[in-house]
């Protein structure tokens, strides 16, 4: 079967929410004009109106007795919500928009973000619908790649001044720094965001490098088929997960998801176009993965795809005790009957332990359909059977597992949104959630960037299994960040900048930790030092989106650069793309 063109609905995928959303977004909308453009007007209008009917006893001078009303009953919400705007802009004005925008962020997001990450999301459903609709990606592939070529070559024929980097603005991505590159070199605009092809033959879908994750399990989950690795956040892109990335609690057995890649297709320093796979270009395919665009642009990417089934059957185990929870989970992980394993570390001696199997079946009373918007965060539903501890086996939707982390963030969303996930919020207003993250970086300014970055740790370490106990030590040690995300993965021995130190596959963890850092007189450069120390001591790897405080020589001492640099020297790479460490350390970030 070939679907060509891409299909994607938006998070909150059903027509009803969806109609929910437009009803809603029209009087959010009329609600910001209101307070950015023209707080005084309705407001002027009302009491002129409300002069009038005093002034008249209730009678129209000019022979309109039934207007008044009906003008007063439309005027009245316009008045409530200019007030409301009002003493809004007033409080901000005397708190100082730099305090609301810390102190009270949940105001701005919930005001201003959630509305507008809904308009972007009817953005990108109508435009994925049209495209779907004119069958029009495939047909305009090979023209964009060739539209990329041109840009290439014109910059080479302009005498390649500076490095060049893709167009895509630092803010649209999910990372949570902004490469300060992107203003001083050539912008290369990649417009590629189809699915080109769906074959269920060979077991392949072909992409283009914007595809995002929400787009491939609104299309493959409703054929029947999924990824094997398939990354939590709708967001993140093809292009993201193979040129950083991409992990999930499927990659035990699957590797991480430049190890369901089967080929490559990229344009290179000089403007060709080249395809590479594990058998032609070898070199090139193996050592595209992490090299964050610096040895060429993707432009397309061949994964595997695998049956789906409608469920994960999904079971809940509390362990206590830092050893028993480490000699679960290395169980855990190296069971194949496990389709899905993820562990959440509430504290150091605490943890849910969760397997999973595909199923089409469903015992009955146990559906829970976590992903609705009214339901509770994934991760406070998962501590439930910390607290109250209980085994639990559940039967959730595979569309919803994947994104079971979504809503929230992750944990993130507790701290922008003290209250999300009160009952109250989540019915009223759970369907907008969460806020993009590519908004709330666009709009958190240089003092909060700064706090966050003083006060705020979001890092994944990925270190070899058999250190998981002394990993979780030094991270209690060094940062003190729980609820800690434990994800296991198969790392095979093949080339590229990361691969276990045998020549054996070895069984690795992801240890994501994002939060507030606990520990006393936390200092992040320092902190972060001691724990990338770490890892490079057990031959381990920090993920290239995070903040990087190493050195150069620290970086390529956990980085295997051989294969990276023989090819940045035969592709020309060196004049045309900064070597990766420059572009992910701290100095070239904001
Ligand atoms: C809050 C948060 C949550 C996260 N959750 C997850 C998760 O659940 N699972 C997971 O696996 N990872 C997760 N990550 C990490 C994520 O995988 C990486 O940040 C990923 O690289 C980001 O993908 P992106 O689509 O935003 O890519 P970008 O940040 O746009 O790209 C990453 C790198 O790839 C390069 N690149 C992208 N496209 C191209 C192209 N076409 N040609 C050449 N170079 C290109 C970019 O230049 C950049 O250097 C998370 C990160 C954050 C901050």
């Amino acid at each position: 079967m070939k679907a060509a063109g891409s299909w994607s609905d938006p998070r909150r995928g059903s027509p009803l929410v969806a109609a929910g959303v437009s009803a809603h977004r029209t009087s959010a909308t009329r609600a910001n004009r209101e307070a950015a453009g023209d707080p005084g007007l309705p407001w002027r209008q009302a009491a002129g109106a409300e002069r009038t009917r005093r002034g008249t006893g209730g009678s129209d001078r000019r022979g309109e007795p039934a207007a008044l009303p009906a003008r007063r009953r439309m005027m009245e919400p316009a008045v409530s919500l200019a007030v409301c705007a009002l003493l809004f802009l007033l409080w901000v004005r005397v708190k100082g928009l730099e305090f609301v925008l810390i102190h009270q962020r949940w105001v701005f997001v919930c005001l201003f973000l959630l509305p507008l990450s809904l308009i972007f999301d009817i953005y990108y459903y109508v435009r994925a619908w049209v495209v779907f609709k004119l069958s029009s990606a495939p047909r305009l592939h090979e023209q964009r790649v060739r539209d990329i070529q041109k840009q290439v070559r014109e910059w080479k024929e302009q005498g390649s001044k500076t490095f060049m980097c893709t167009g895509r603005p630092g803010w649209l991505t999910v990372s949570l720094r902004v490469g300060k590159y992107k203003k001083t070199h050539k912008n290369i605009m990649i417009n590629l965001m189809d699915i080109l092809e769906v074959d269920t033959k060979k077991q392949i879908v072909r992409v283009e490098p914007l595809v995002t994750m929400g787009q491939v399990t609104a299309l493959l989950t409703s054929i029947g088929w999924t990824l094997p690795v398939l990354p939590e956040l709708d967001d993140l892109t093809v292009g993201g997960l193979i040129m950083g990335t991409g992990i999930e609690s499927s990659s035990h057995k699957y590797g991480l998801f430049q190890h369901i890649c089967t080929a490559y297709e990229l344009v290179l320093a000089d403007g060709s176009f080249v395809r590479c796979t594990p058998s032609e270009n070898s070199d090139l395919f193996y050592a595209v993965p992490w090299s964050c665009g610096t040895l060429g642009f993707l432009v397309a990417a061949e994964i595997r795809i695998i049956p789906a089934k409608k469920y994960v059957k999904l079971r809940f185990e509390p362990v206590q005790g830092l050893e028993a929870i480490c000699a679960k989970f290395t169980h855990e992980s190296q069971r194949q009957e496990n389709h899905f394993v993820e562990g959440l570390l509430y504290s150091l001696d605490e943890a849910v332990i969760m397997t999973g199997v595909m199923t089409d079946e469903v015992e009955p009373g146990k559906l829970n359909s976590i992903g609705n918007y009214y339901k509770p965060w994934f991760f406070k539903h998962v501590e439930n059977y910390l607290k109250t501890n209980r085994e639990g086996l559940e039967y959730i939707p595979l569309r919803h597992y994947y994104h079971r982390h979504t809503r929230s963030i992750f944990w993130e969303l507790q701290d922008i949104i003290p209250f999300g996930n009160n009952p109250i919020f989540r019915y009223l207003f759970g369907w907008m959630v969460p806020p993009k993250i590519s908004l709330l970086k666009l709009t958190q300014g240089e003092t909060l960037r700064k706090l966050y970055e003083q006060h705020h740790v979001v890092q994944d370490m990925l270190v070899p299994m058999k250190c998981l106990q002394q990993a979780l030590h030094t991270f209690q040690n060094d940062i003190h960040v729980y609820p800690i995300w434990l994800c296991p993965f198969i790392l095979p021995s093949q080339p590229g900048l990361v691969h276990p130190k045998g020549n054996e596959a070895e069984l690795y963890i992801d240890i994501g930790a994002y939060g507030e850092p606990r520990v006393k007189h936390f200092e992040a450069r320092s902190c972060m030092r001691q724990l990338e120390k770490f890892v490079r001591s057990v031959h381990g790897f920090q993920m290239l989106y995070a903040d990087c405080y190493m050195n150069r020589e620290e970086f390529w001492e956990m980085f295997d650069g051989s294969l990276y640099h023989k090819l940045r020297e035969k592709l020309g790479c060196q004049d045309a793309f900064p070597e990766v460490y420059d572009k992910i350390c701290k100095a070239a970030r904001h």
